[in-house]
């Protein structure tokens, strides 16, 4: 197996050069990009304007598959989740989102988490290893194959297992294949990543591919984030809140400060006048992210009427604050609950 090119870990330019160094002709490379991201094809033969001797030649020396789909989870509320495994027998997750006029794919950029905040599931179930791009893509080939021609999946975020950016080389060439007209050609616009905020990644990728990004911020000051996420001693929050100014945004886009609400840890009216404080003057809107609970879980979820009160002093403040709504939580579905050991 290991032989066989993976052909959705290339990037379309990559693909190409791959077809012309077969001796077929450019068009061929074209064509074969169409079948796998247009049509959707997981199979060779089916790819009926291709020679029978070119199928023949590519069933023998390229795969095209990268995650197997193993078991689709449906909750009341529609959200679904997908139970994927991989080549050498991992497990992750991917989780389609229906909001009616919008549907979501939160798709997982490693197996597991090195970073180990301590409200996250996925974090404490450690780290295994990075995705490939192929893995990466292939999330969205199977949401797409499981909506069939109907429904368009219509918006990517990065939120599910992983940190994207400690796995930045595979991402980066993921979100090229996933932004490209000759790949799955989504808008930049609908793609968003979501980041603890590793600040030289953040910079680099934003650099190259202008998707949007949400950062996970979770505290208004150093002791509290530290306290809660490990990864805050190495880019404290002056570091990080800094690249976000420096970050250079496509007109009309506003950088997201995910804000988790821990049930008195960082939740009280004095906090959200602090984080006001600091997003001062920042093209931002931030996501109040009432926590999600599991068992074991080592912190609660703020009541509704102080995630309330939060938002309403961030709105006083002119800022645009909204509460996620939490989706998929009936099949350990919603963020921050997904991890690799079933
Ligand atoms: N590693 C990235 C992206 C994946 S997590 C990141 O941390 O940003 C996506 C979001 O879910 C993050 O904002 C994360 O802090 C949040 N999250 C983690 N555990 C959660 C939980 N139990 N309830 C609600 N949100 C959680
Ligand atoms: Fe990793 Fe994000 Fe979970 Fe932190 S919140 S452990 S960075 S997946």
């Amino acid at each position: 197996m290991s032989e066989l090119v993976s052909l959705k870990d290339l990037r379309p330019a990559d693909l190409e050069l791959w077809v012309q160094e077969a001796g077929q002709p450019a068009f061929r490379a074209r064509q074969l990009l169409r079948w796998l991201y247009s049509q959707n094809s997981e199979d060779f033969q089916t790819m009926s304007d291709l020679s029978k001797d070119f199928r023949a030649w590519l069933a023998q020396n390229a795969r095209l598959p990268c995650v197997v789909r193993e078991q689709v989870l449906t909750d009341e509320d529609g959200t679904r989740k997908f139970l994927l495994r991989l080549h050498d027998g991992e497990r992750i997750e991917s989780v389609l989102i229906d909001e009616g006029r919008r549907r979501t794919l939160c798709v997982s950029s490693q197996v597991g988490c090195a970073l180990g905040c301590h409200f996250c599931l996925t974090g404490q179930a450690g780290f295994k290893r990075n995705l490939t791009a192929g893995e990466i893509v292939d999330q969205v080939c199977v949401a797409r194959r499981e909506l069939g021609s109907e429904e368009r999946l219509t918006n990517l975020v990065f939120m599910g297992m992983g940190e994207p950016l400690a796995n930045l080389k595979e991402v980066t060439k993921a979100l090229e294949i996933i932004t490209s007209d000759r790949g799955l050609n989504f808008s930049t616009r609908r793609v968003t990543l979501s980041t603890v905020g590793l600040v030289p990644e953040m910079l680099q990728l934003i650099r190259l591919i202008p998707i949007k990004l949400a950062v996970s911020l979770h505290a208004a000051d150093n002791e509290t984030r530290s306290r809660l996420m490990p990864i805050n001693r190495r880019y404290p929050l002056e570091e990080l809140l800094a690249a976000c100014r420096r970050l250079e945004l496509p007109s009309r886009h506003r950088t997201t400060f995910e804000y988790l609400l821990l049930a008195g840890v960082n939740d009280s009216p004095e906090e959200a006048r602090k984080l006001a404080k600091i997003l001062r003057g920042l093209r931002a809107k931030i996501n109040l992210i009432p926590f999600n609970e599991y068992p074991g879980a080592p912190f609660r979820r703020s009541s509704s009427t102080r995630v309330a009160e939060f938002q309403k002093i961030l709105q006083d403040n002119h800022f645009t604050a909204t509460t996620r709504q939490s989706r998929g939580a009936g099949i350990m579905a919603a963020c921050g609950q997904l991890t690799h050991s079933h």
